[in-house]
């Protein structure tokens, strides 16, 4: 009887330094070459197939294309915080939608409030586009805020409260709802009494500018 079967083979072809995108470092890899090849009595002797290109973190072992070794840490840093950046101000919309409405006069406020967020201007045609999908998401404020905020770095907690507190007082004095949400979230971010009131009044000269 003839034993014939497959066998992936891989071999490190290669080995350096890359920014590893799961460790957010720069990291150890291999850059390994899998290819199937036909075996006969359990030895390959006969590649099939082509050549697979794996890069592989030496740390987390995290498999990844060999694109990722033309990422480096500045742009998966602006990548972040471009995401950080969206997930805030949806977390603003959901916050003044939770009431179900939102008024004329709230979308230009709204609008300098986005653009703040995002450190770019924000027309109202793409304000218009933010908010509808945040709306589409059909996501409660709290439990959308509750699973993003231990993403954000502490700037990034400061700056989605201020802009969440600044949203809801657009008509005036915060209802109790929404001041209750933002301690709630105030809680979660485990801010003091006094980092939470030195924030709200730097919220109040931001909107006074
Ligand atoms: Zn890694």
């Amino acid at each position: 009887m003839i034993f014939i079967g497959t066998m992936n083979l891989s071999r490190t072809r290669e080995r350096g330094d890359f920014y590893c995108p799961d460790c957010e470092s720069m990291q150890a890899y291999r850059l390994k070459a899998k290819r199937p090849w036909i075996t006969l009595y359990f030895i390959p002797v006969v590649p099939i197939g082509k050549v697979e290109i794996v890069i592989r973190c030496d740390k987390c072992h995290s498999n990844w294309d060999e694109s990722v070794l033309k990422v480096d840490a500045d742009s998966h840093r602006e990548l972040l915080e471009d995401q950080a950046s969206y997930e805030i101000f949806r977390a603003v919309v959901l916050y003044l939608l939770s009431d179900g409405y939102m008024e004329e006069n709230e979308i230009e406020p709204l609008r300098e409030i986005a653009s703040e967020v995002f450190g770019r201007d924000v027309d109202r045609e793409e304000l218009g586009r933010l908010c509808s999908s945040a709306e589409q998401s059909g996501i409660k404020v709290r439990n959308y805020v509750t699973s993003v905020l231990r993403y954000w770095n502490p700037e990034q907690q400061r700056l989605a409260i201020q802009s969440m507190f600044l949203a809801g007082s657009l008509r005036g004095e915060l209802d109790s709802d929404r001041l209750e949400l933002l301690m709630e979230i105030r809680q979660t971010a485990g801010l003091s009494d006094q980092g939470f009131r030195t924030l709200i009044e730097e919220g109040l000269q931001r909107s006074d500018q």
